[in-house]
């Protein structure tokens, strides 16, 4: 679905119903298999066969239907239980639990800049450092 919408047919989408994605993945660390889901909001076109899904934030309208569809199954190296619990003895040992402050301060670490070595100014491209919300 890589179809770009044009700003006209974008503006006559009608929203028609949710549709969640049932995602499972098993880790190929300890075998389990962890769920979740995403829910998304089906904009249709009027006349044309164009569909425009868009993440929900929030409560949903009860009136529109959801539809529930199952995402083709797939294998993850870490899980949540062996990065957080690590209760199974087959967990990675370079798994290492971290507070989210806790990591937004790792990464403020590796990404801080070197002390200057020399006394020559130049420019040096800025770093893009992600924020826990993108990761
Ligand atoms: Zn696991």
């Amino acid at each position: 679905m890589n179809y770009q919408l044009s700003e006209g047919e974008s503006r006559q989408l009608v929203f028609d119903s949710y549709v969640l994605h049932a995602h499972a993945q098993t880790c190929l660390g300890c075998g389990s298999t962890e769920r979740y889901t995403q829910i998304y909001e089906v904009w249709v076109h009027p006349t044309k066969s164009i569909q425009n899904l868009r993440p929900v934030a929030g409560t949903i309208n009860s009136a529109k239907p959801i539809y529930q569809v199952a995402v083709k199954p797939r294998a993850i190296p870490v899980c949540v239980a062996c990065a957080t619990i690590s209760v199974y003895q087959s967990a990675p040992d370079n798994v290492i639990p971290v507070s989210r402050e806790a990591w937004a301060e790792t990464l403020r670490r590796k990404y801080a800049p070197q002390a200057a070595e020399t006394k020559v100014a130049k420019a040096t491209p800025t770093k893009v450092v992600p924020t826990l919300d993108e990761i």
